[in-house]
């Protein structure tokens, strides 16, 4: 397909693949394009800047009715800078929860003393769209609804167009965490109906971590002046101060833009949504049934399973040691990552990042390997 596929494979920088919900392994092509200092005047930077805001619309296909404001930080930075934008002091959030996310959105809430409904599921169902529909019937004061598109703490697919169909029939506004799905998972302002998505430069879109962006209707954002409690997460101001002057109000992390810049191209190349969604779900599909085969259960259901990160459930083998496995699997070059569940004791691997099927049988064959180690063969 490209050229950096060959190049990922042979894992030229020497470090383990990362099978986590980043940071992410990224190609080397978007490593290298970091070997340059610009200054944050540099034209050839300025373009790069403004190239960036219409690529990220164009992901949406909001041109016209929609704009895109980038910020410095994680992506937690541009949730938090959504909420405190969007949601105004009189306002009132509804924050649909079915994990740490979700539940990270009601804790910038109590920072920001805005107020707040939850309402929760359990980690392993989708948010439910009927009572949603109750609730926005039952409160006239809900002025906003916030779902996370993937919950990266189970990797469940919520259903963000349901839900956008319920909050636009009640005429609330709808902000999105998209942040571990966008750019695999289609958020389509022609289909969608959303107010605000927020994602960062790290996941889904393979460039290096550092910065969070937000897409907006136009005609929303517009309403936000004056709304934030934070001077540096003023997504307003950003945007307005982008739009007059072509730059960032404080110091831009230049070496991420390009490495953005270098990393959207990639991610054009390779299809865009199809494209890119079409390899992390083959990524998924393969780790899955491989990992099944071995006799390791998933948490949750393939139909509500998104292709981004799968928590399966800790063997309950007593030779089987967390620790040892993942140290031996990072000497084998994979690192995973724990489970973050309340309701069971698990572990998660990613399938996103620059990784292809070979990196997911390699990977498979790394798991194998360990329960040789344990001397286990057939897991509980
Ligand atoms: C990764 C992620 C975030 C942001 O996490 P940071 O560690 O701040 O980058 C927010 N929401 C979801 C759903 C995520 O997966």
């Amino acid at each position: 397909m490209t050229d950096t596929d060959n190049q990922a494979a042979s894992s030229p920088s020497g470090d383990p693949y990362l099978l986590t919900p980043g940071p992410l392994t990224t190609s080397l092509t978007v490593k290298q394009a970091m070997l340059h200092d610009y200054g944050s005047r540099d034209a050839t930077f300025i373009d790069l800047n403004a190239r960036m805001l219409e690529r990220l619309v164009a992901i949406v296909h909001g041109e016209g009715s929609y704009i895109s404001v980038p910020l410095q930080g994680s992506g937690t930075f541009v949730v938090e800078a959504m909420i405190g934008n969007f949601v105004p002091v009189d306002g009132k959030l509804l924050i649909l929860i079915n994990g740490a996310y979700g539940q990270r959105i009601a804790k910038i809430c109590d920072y920001y003393r805005r107020d707040y409904l939850i309402q929760e599921s359990p980690e392993d169902v989708p948010v439910d769209v009927q009572q949603l529909d109750a609730a926005l019937d039952a409160d006239a004061d809900i002025s906003h609804v916030v779902v996370v598109h993937c919950e990266t703490t189970s990797g469940i697919l919520n259903p963000i167009k349901e839900v956008s169909e319920i909050v636009a029939r009640h005429q609330r506004s709808l902000l999105i965490d998209s942040m571990s799905a966008f750019g695999a998972l289609p958020v389509d302002a022609r289909e969608i109906q959303f107010d605000a998505v927020v994602a960062s430069s790290n996941k889904c879109l393979e460039g290096a971590p550092g910065m969070g962006f937000c897409v907006a209707r136009e005609s929303a954002i517009e309403k936000t002046q004056g709304n934030s409690p934070s001077l540096v997460l003023d997504l307003y101001e950003q945007w307005r101060g982008m739009q007059k002057t072509r730059q960032w109000r404080f110091t831009p992390p230049t070496h991420v833009l390009l490495a953005f810049d270098q990393a959207l191209t990639e991610y054009e190349v390779e299809g865009g949504v199809e494209g890119r969604g079409g390899r992390y779900r083959a990524n998924c599909d393969l780790l899955v049934s491989g990992m099944r085969e071995m006799g390791f259960k998933t948490l949750l259901p393939d139909e509500l399973q998104a292709p981004i990160i799968v928590t399966f459930h800790m063997p309950l083998n007593p030779e089987f040691d967390f620790n040892a496995f993942y140290d031996g699997l990072k000497d084998q070059g994979y690192v995973i990552y724990p489970g973050k569940l309340t309701v069971a004791d698990s572990f998660r691997m990613g399938c996103i990042g620059r990784l292809d099927q070979q990196h997911m049988q390699d990977a498979l064959d790394a798991v194998k390997n360990m329960l040789n180690h344990f001397g286990i063969d057939k897991i509980l």
